[in-house]
């Protein structure tokens, strides 16, 4: 997961933790943010490390259909060519954010019904 920054100070080394009322606090700055104004891309999940952390991980059914795409792209382009590479480099990182999101705790996404 990427660590969420604090909209209060920026720090890159600070981190949004959990607190027991259900909050997020920077340890840095103190700063307090509520679930109801995280913030994210539509393609965005926000999650909570095992440490309290506050991050986000990309969709996985965004990932899966990277990974679909890009697989359609290395059939169709030409054998050993840049896009026959470029093709693999989506797929890999594709494959990187979906194993991401699953160590995250995200579940598989629900097979949509035909
Ligand atoms: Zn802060």
């Amino acid at each position: 997961m990427i660590p969420i920054l604090c909209g209060e100070c920026g720090s890159y080394s600070a981190r949004m933790r959990l607190t027991v009322e259900g909050l997020f606090q920077c340890d840095h700055c103190g700063w307090l943010l509520f679930r109801t104004e995280i913030s994210l891309d539509g393609n965005e999940i926000w999650v909570v490390g095992p440490d309290g952390t506050l991050g986000y991980v990309i969709d996985p059914a965004v990932s899966l259909a990277e990974i679909a795409e890009s697989l359609d792209d290395y059939m169709s382009a030409p054998h050993d060519s840049y896009g026959e590479l470029e093709a693999l480099r989506k797929s890999r990182d594709a494959a990187s954010r979906l194993r991401a999101a699953y160590e995250a705790g995200v579940p598989y996404p629900k097979a949509e019904k035909k």
